[in-house]
């Protein structure tokens, strides 16, 4: 692949102009430039500077709001909304982070609803920073409608991810994040895009019938993981997400784009916790590490989270390639 290199402190530099120039303010620019670069950081490729074209063509169109000021409500003791104010995800997050913390130190326990604001992205830079924060930490969002329930041939959950943090002693947090479908959105459009096959698990075409096609997979429906209970949780996370907060399910997102095709406008939940409240304060560190010795243990295991915080260390020193057709894209964004 023809690719452009960059060091992460060029890639963010780009991003943040490349948003600045198509009418985000510093706040929210600097907040998506650096979620983007975080993802880069990590090689989480299809949250990275992928997404950049797509957030601009959310800018200018109007639809999303470059200027947004979030704003915290507390609807209970143990429930905070945070409002977007119709912008991009990421400084809405930015700013609840703290009330979450707090929140669910003085409560033990506490939710937050995000709503309306921009595609919410990858769900780990929400959930490791609580777990940095040594809390335990679940996070779940909807978007659009890809996904078929099971045993249907429509789309209509969204990949509907979920994450989970837990902290450890000395060292980074356990944290999964992965979607309820069998592949992440993203990573199928990555495939089309470089002309590669997909597994027949992906996904059906019009037809309903599997395929090896990422382009057949992206005109038909995806599949959940494991069948029906993918489904299952893509339904819970649509819940979760959408009505329990008061936020879009993911195909009202998709009536609310109205064929614009700019990024889902949505909500997502945040539940922090923290295990010292939960009656083993001195214990529970100790008891998940003897948990994640016993996984270790066993060849041709790993943690969840380590793929990504060991390209971290290497994209700190070598930087990221990115395909030069997407260089180009952005730079043309810039003209
Ligand atoms: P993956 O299937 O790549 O990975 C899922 C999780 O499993 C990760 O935490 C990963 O850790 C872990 N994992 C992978 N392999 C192993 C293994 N062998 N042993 C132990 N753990 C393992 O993720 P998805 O493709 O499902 O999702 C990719 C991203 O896309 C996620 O960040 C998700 O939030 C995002 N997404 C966002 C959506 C949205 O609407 N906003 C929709 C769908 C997905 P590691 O990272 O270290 O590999």
């Amino acid at each position: 692949m023809d690719s452009v290199s960059l060091t992460l402190g060029e890639a963010r530099d780009l991003a943040l102009r490349c948003l600045l120039h198509n009418g985000c303010d510093q706040d929210n620019a600097a907040a998506a430039a650096d979620r983007m670069i975080e993802a880069e950081a990590d090689h989480c490729h299809s949250h990275g500077l992928f997404r950049l074209p797509w957030y601009v063509g959310g800018v200018r169109s109007g639809r999303v709001n470059g200027a947004a000021r979030p704003s915290v409500e507390q609807l209970a003791p143990g429930v905070i909304r945070v409002d977007g104010d119709g912008g991009f995800a990421p400084l809405g997050q930015r700013v609840a982070h703290g009330p979450l913390v707090e929140c669910a130190r003085a409560q033990g326990i506490a939710a937050l609803g995000f709503v309306n604001m921009f595609h919410i992205a990858a769900l780990w830079p929400e959930v490791e920073a609580l777990a940095n924060e040594g809390l335990c930490a679940f996070a779940f969002t909807a978007s659009y409608p890809y996904v078929a329930p099971a045993g249907g041939k429509r789309p209509l959950f969204g990949t509907n991810p979920m994450g989970f943090g837990w902290p450890r002693p000395g060292g980074t947090p356990m944290v999964f994040d992965q979607a309820s479908s069998a592949m992440a959105r993203g990573e199928i459009q990555i495939a089309a895009r470089d002309g590669k096959s997909v597994p027949e698990t992906a996904g059906i075409g019009p037809d309903g019938e599997t395929t090896t096609d990422p382009e057949v997979v992206l005109a038909g429906a995806q599949l959940g993981f494991g069948g029906y209970k993918g489904a299952t949780l893509a339904m819970m996370v649509e819940l979760l997400a959408g009505p329990l907060i008061g936020d879009f399910l993911s195909v009202e997102s998709e009536q609310d784009d109205a064929g614009r095709g700019g990024p889902p406008k949505g909500g997502e939940l945040l539940i922090a916790m923290d295990p010292a409240r939960f009656g083993d304060e001195q214990g529970f560190l100790a008891h998940g590490e003897r948990l994640f010795e016993a996984i270790l243990e066993q060849d041709g295991t790993r943690l969840p989270g380590q793929r990504r915080h060991e390209s971290r260390a290497v994209t700190a020193r070598e930087g990221i390639r990115i395909p030069r057709s997407l260089y180009v894209e952005i730079e043309a964004l810039l003209a």
